[in-house]
C-alpha cells in the first residue's frame, strides 16, 4: 500500500510563502497515490525554474534536465523502459520558451508520457522577467513598457501539434487538479496539463484572486479538434479549466515492434561489447 510519506524527502520546500507550487507538489503526490503508483515506478523529470526545485522535495526516480530539455529526456526514458510512468515537471519558460520545439515534437510523436507545466506567466527563478505566456502589455523587469508579442496559447499549440490529452488546471483548486493529473498519467499517449500557478512574488496581475473570479470547469472533453481549438481561445473574463481535447491514438512506443513485448532495458545485449563501446566513446 503506497502512502504519502513514501514520497517525502527530508528537505523542506524553499518556495516563497503562498506560491502555487506548494499545491502542485501536494497534487502530484495525491495523484500518484490515487493511481497506486510507488516511488520506484515513476520517473519525474524536471526542467530549470522554480518548478524544477521540486526535484528535492519528492522522492522517486528523477532527472534534472538542462533548460528546455526535459521532454526529450522523458521520451528517452520511456522508450528505454516503458513499464515506468514518466512525468515531466516543467515551467512555462522552460516548456513554452526554450523547449517549445520539444513540446511540438512530443505532441506529434504522441510519446507516452505526461507533461505538467507550472504556468505562472513569468520567469520567477530569475526574479521576474516576461515569459512566453505573459499577456500582451504585461510589465516586468524585462518589459518595462509592456510585452509586445502575443502570448503563447499552450492549449491551441498542443492540440494542433497532435497531443492526445490536452488540459488545463488551476493550483487554487487542488481536488480538480488532482483528478486532472491522475487522468493525464493514466492516459496512453502524450498528455499535457497546463497549470495556472500564481507566482505571488513577481506576478501581481495573474493572482489567485484574479483566477478565482474567472476560472470555470469544462463539463466534458471532446475528440473534435475544431471544437477544442475554439474553446482553447477562450481567455479573459472567463477561463476554462479541465480536459480540452482527448483521443486514443497509438503512442510512439506502441508502433515499435522491437519493444512491444519486452522493454528495451530487459532485452539481452546479444553480441554488443559494452567495454569496447565505452572505450570508444568515453
Ligand atoms: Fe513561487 Fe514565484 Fe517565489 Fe518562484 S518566485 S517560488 S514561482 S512565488
Amino acid at each position: 500500500m503506497v502512502k504519502v510519506e513514501d514520497f517525502t524527502t527530508p528537505i523542506a520546500p524553499t518556495w516563497c510563502p503562498g506560491c502555487g507550487n506548494y499545491a502542485i507538489l501536494g497534487v502530484l503526490k495525491q495523484a500518484l497515490l490515487k493511481l497506486k503508483i510507488s516511488p520506484h515506478e515513476v520517473v519525474l523529470i524536471y526542467g530549470i525554474g522554480c518548478s524544477g526545485n521540486m526535484a528535492d522535495f519528492i522522492k522517486s526516480y528523477g532527472f534534472h534536465a538542462l533548460h528546455g530539455r526535459g521532454l526529450p529526456v522523458a521520451a528517452g526514458i520511456k522508450l528505454a523502459n516503458h513499464k515506468l510512468h514518466v512525468v515531466a515537471v516543467l515551467g512555462d519558460g522552460d516548456c513554452y520558451g526554450e523547449g517549445m520545439g520539444h513540446l511540438i515534437a512530443a505532441s506529434r510523436a504522441n510519446f507516452d508520457l505526461t507533461c505538467l507545466v507550472h504556468n505562472n506567466m513569468v520567469y520567477g527563478l530569475t526574479t521576474g522577467q516576461a515569459s512566453p505566456t505573459s499577456g500582451k502589455g504585461y510589465k516586468s523587469k524585462s518589459t518595462p513598457e509592456g510585452v509586445i508579442e502575443e502570448a503563447v496559447n499552450p492549449m491551441a499549440l498542443a492540440i494542433s501539434a497532435g497531443a492526445t490529452f490536452v488540459s488545463r488546471g488551476f493550483a487554487g483548486d487542488a481536488p480538480h487538479l488532482t483528478n486532472l493529473v491522475a487522468a493525464a498519467i493514466r492516459h496512453k499517449g502524450f498528455s499535457l496539463v497546463d497549470i495556472l500557478q500564481p507566482c505571488v512574488t513577481f506576478n501581481k496581475v495573474n493572482t489567485f484572486a484574479w483566477y478565482q473570479e474567472r476560472v470555470y470547469k469544462l463539463r466534458a472533453s471532446t475528440s473534435d479538434k475544431i471544437k477544442a481549438l475554439e474553446k482553447s481561445f477562450e481567455w479573459g473574463e472567463k477561463i476554462p479549466i479541465g480536459v480540452f481535447y482527448r483521443e486514443r491514438r497509438p503512442a510512439y512506443r506502441e508502433q515499435l515492434p522491437q519493444i512491444t513485448r519486452t522493454p528495451l532495458v530487459k532485452q539481452p545485449l546479444g553480441r554488443v561489447n559494452l567495454e569496447k563501446l565505452f572505450k570508444e566513446f568515453i
